[in-house]
Parts: C-alpha cells; sequence; structure tokens
C-alpha cells in the first residue's frame, strides 16, 4: 500500500515535534518508532529561557519543574566557584512532557501521526521521496529528517557524519538535599574527561534532581562504570550519597558543524543535523531555532509547490547564520579543552575566584552563546588571548 504525503517528518522527538507545532493548513504525517510520544528521555531537560519562548512556551508552562538561577563550578580538586544567581537563567523540565505539548498542538493544527512504525529504507523516485516502512509506503514532496544521531534520512542521502560523538549517562534522584536554584557543575578528567558531570535540582526544594556525565565516545568506560564514577568522585560524593535512582537513561550527543542540511525535497534537523552546542551538549536551543525557520521555509515551498534545493536552502542559511558561529566556536573551544590537564583546569577556573571575571560572567554570560563572552574575558584572562586570533576568523 502507497499513501501519499506533502510532508512527512521523520521522528517525532524534540526536533519533529517542533518543526510540526508551527505548521497549519498543510498534508503533514510525522512517522516515529517508538510507542509513546517522549518516552524513554534521553536528556537532562535543562534550557535556557530564550528556548522555552522560542518554541513558544512561557514560564507557567506545565512541563517546568524548577527555575534556576545560576550554577556551582567544582574544579578537579574540589574547589567550588558560583556564577549567576540573580536573575532566572534556565529551567529544568519534564522533557517528555515539553515533546507532549508540541505533538498536541500540532495534532490539533491537522499534522497526522503515525508511531510504532520505523522507516526502514528511503529512497528517491523522480521528484518525490520515498519512505518504506514494513507494511506500507510513503511518498512525499518534502521528507524532513528529524530522526536523530543515526538518521536513516541523512546516511540514505547525505554524505557527512559527526565530527564527534559523546556518550552520557543519566540519572532521576531521589533524596538529595541541594540548593534549589542552582545547578552543580562537576570537572575533572578521572570523572568526565573531555567534559563535566551535572546535578540539576528538578524541584523547588532541592530534593529531587537529575545527575549525570558525558565522555566522548572513545574513551567512555561501559555505563556501569560511569555510574559508578559519577557517585563516587570525592566532589560529587557528597551531594550524592543519599540519593536514591529512580530511572536511569543513557544516550549519545552528536557535534560538529553540517555543511549541507537540504538537498532537493530534503531537509534534516536537530541531532541529524549534529545541531547541538559543543561546549554544552544542548540541543534543544539549536532546535527552538531552526525548527521555526525549517517549518517557515517548509510552508513557502508548499505554497509555491517548489521543493528544490534552490527554496529549501533558505533553510540552510537561516539556521546556519543562527547557529554556525556558536558550533564553529565551541568545537574550537573543545579541541582546547580536550588536551587539557586537571591541573590546567584547575587554573583556569581559579579566574573564578576574581571580582571583574565574575562580573563579567554575570554582565555576558549566555548558556546558548558562550562565545560572546570571549571578548569581554579576554582582558582579564590571557589563556582566552591565545584563541583570539582564531576566533576572530570566524566572525569576519
Ligand atoms: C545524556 C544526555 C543529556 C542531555 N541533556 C540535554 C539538556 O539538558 N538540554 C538540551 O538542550 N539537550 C540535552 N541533550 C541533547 C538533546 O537531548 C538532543 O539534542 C535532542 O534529543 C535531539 O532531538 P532530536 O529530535 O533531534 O532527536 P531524538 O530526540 O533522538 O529524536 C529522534 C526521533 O526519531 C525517531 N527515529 C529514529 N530513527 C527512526 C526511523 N528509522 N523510523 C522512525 N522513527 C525514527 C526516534 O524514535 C526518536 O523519537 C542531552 C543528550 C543526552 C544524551
Amino acid at each position: 500500500m502507497r499513501e501519499s504525503h506533502d510532508l512527512v517528518i521523520v521522528g517525532a522527538g524534540a526536533a519533529g515535534n517542533a518543526v510540526a507545532r508551527w505548521l497549519e493548513g498543510v498534508d503533514a504525517l510525522v512517522i516515529d518508532r517508538k510507542r509513546e510520544i517522549g518516552k524513554p528521555v534521553e536528556c537532562a531537560g535543562l534550557i535556557s529561557k530564550r528556548t522555552l519562548e522560542l518554541f513558544g512556551f512561557d514560564r507557567d508552562s506545565w512541563f517546568i519543574q524548577n527555575e534556576i538561577y545560576g550554577a556551582y563550578i567544582h574544579s578537579p580538586k574540589g574547589k567550588t566557584y558560583h556564577i549567576g544567581g540573580d536573575r532566572v537563567h534556565a529551567y529544568a523540565i519534564d522533557r517528555s512532557g515539553l515533546e507532549r505539548c508540541m505533538a498536541e498542538i500540532a495534532r490539533k493544527k491537522g499534522v497526522d501521526y503515525l508511531l510504532n512504525t520505523k522507516v526502514e529504507e528511503a529512497y528517491r523516485e523522480g521528484n518525490k521521496i520515498v519512505l518504506r516502512m514494513k507494511e506500507r509506503e510513503v511518498e512525499t514532496s518534502i521528507a524532513i529528517g528529524a530522526d536523530g544521531i543515526d538518521s536513516i534520512i541523512r546516511r540514505s542521502f547525505f554524505q557527512q557524519e559527526p565530527e564527534e560523538v559523546l556518550f552520557g549517562i543519566g540519572v532521576e534522584v531521589e533524596g538529595i538535599d541541594v540548593d534549589p536554584g542552582n545547578v552543580h557543575v562537576f570537572f575533572g578528567n578521572k570523572l568526565a574527561p573531555g567534559f563535566f558531570a551535572w546535578i540539576i535540582p528538578t524541584d523547588r526544594n532541592g530534593k529531587r534532581g537529575r545527575a549525570g556525565l558525558c565522555r566522548p565516545s572513545t574513551i567512555s568506560k561501559n555505563p556501569r562504570s560511569m555510574l559508578h564514577d559519577l557517585f563516587n568522585y570525592p566532589t560529587t560524593r557528597e551531594y550524592l550519597e543519599d540519593a536514591e535512582v529512580v530511572e536511569v537513561m543513557a544516550g549519545r550527543i552528536p557535534l560538529g558543524y553540517m555543511k549541507e542540511s537540504v538537498k532537493d525535497n530534503l531537509i534534516l534537523i536537530g541531532d541529524s543535523a549534529f545541531q547541538v552546542k559543543p561546549l554544552s551538549g544542548g540541543g534543544l536551543y539549536p532546535i527552538a531555532e531552526a525548527s521555526k525557520i525549517c517549518s517557515r521555509v517548509v510552508l513557502g515551498a508548499l505554497e509555491r509547490r517548489i521543493f528544490d534545493n534552490r527554496i529549501l536552502k533558505r533553510y540552510h542559511e537561516g539556521w546556519s547564520s543562527k547557529l554556525k558561529r556558536e558550533i564553529l566556536f565551541g568545537m574550537l573551544i573543545r579541541r582546547k579543552y580536550l588536551g587539557m590537564k586537571d591541573e590546567d583546569i584547575e587554573d583556569m577556573l581559579s579566574y573564578l575566584e576574581r571580582e571583574d571575571v565574575l562580573e563579567v560572567i554575570n554582565r555576558y554570560g549566555d548558556m546558548d552563546h558562550p562565545s560572546r563572552l570571549v571578548y569581554p574575558l579576554a582582558r582579564r584572562m590571557p589563556i582566552l588571548l591565545s584563541l583570539l586570533p582564531k576566533i576572530i576568523g570566524f566572525f569576519l
């Protein structure tokens, strides 16, 4: 049986639902192999205020669990610094709830969902894309690959793979006792080489939270020993020793800049296009930006009945203008950070003792645009000066 739709989105994760929620009056189908939208969760659920607004929600949305004002930064040797604290910078959210909310809006606007159905093959036939599933086939004028890191749409039609892949584990915990308004970030090469561990309070009295860590997938151990490290590292232990684990999750995060995210009849978004902030592993802000641009371009293409690269490339240009600099900047800083020993990290973090550095961070700090900190900080942190020539290159 072959059916036909103007638009098919493969993947009802954050990216697929975010595009779908902005559609209106079009013949669109979202396909996902999952039985239930939002489950299982592979996310720590921390998003910036800006991200929430870009997704079209406000602070009263039911899936918001907690408000985050700042962060405690823990050095490898156990020094603790504090940044932020003055205003709400981020929210801890029920990630599954966010996805369900977006899908509900999309359904109300006439978008169809087909769950529990895996796309097994994708190929071009004339000016259509054909998606083959077990018992049916769908042809479409535009196929959007919102199907995550192992995207079948990317692998069938595009050449590029991520520059780097991180592997992360996370736990939902109860019985902790942390400051509810601040996240904890832990550095150290034995704990999270090339990245960091975290605790995010998810209720307003600091008794529940999500903890986790990421490592480059090339040096990640098995999840069980990563969990052991998370609970037993000297700096994390005191916050997690009474924790009761209620849920465990794991997932991969693709990093790099995707040079080509559209072709005739095809678009990639989210993890399938590596739209992730390299310094935090956050994919929801990039998705929030890209999904608005994507839906706008797709609605325009459907109205004009033109589905080729000439029109769809406006999406690639649009999201690149918002995200490319941060992705390239993040990869540059990341490469530098990967070579750092614990002593170097210790030295770098010790700048957080200085009032002038803290003042700059608190004034210009923006979790979605860390590059904005470089210029104001460079005069105060000589380590950043060595990066400036490369960074200037991106901005020219
Ligand atoms: C441990 C961890 C913690 C994280 N924490 C945060 C955080 O706090 N904040 C943040 O912003 N980001 C975080 N991220 C990143 C964020 O979760 C991802 O960037 C985001 O989930 C990407 O969404 P997506 O929709 O592109 O992909 P996915 O969420 O992977 O969705 C892809 C969907 O496509 C479906 N699919 C795939 N292949 C097929 C197929 N062949 N047929 C049908 N369906 C298919 C899948 O079932 C899935 O539903 C974290 C990631 C990890 C691993």
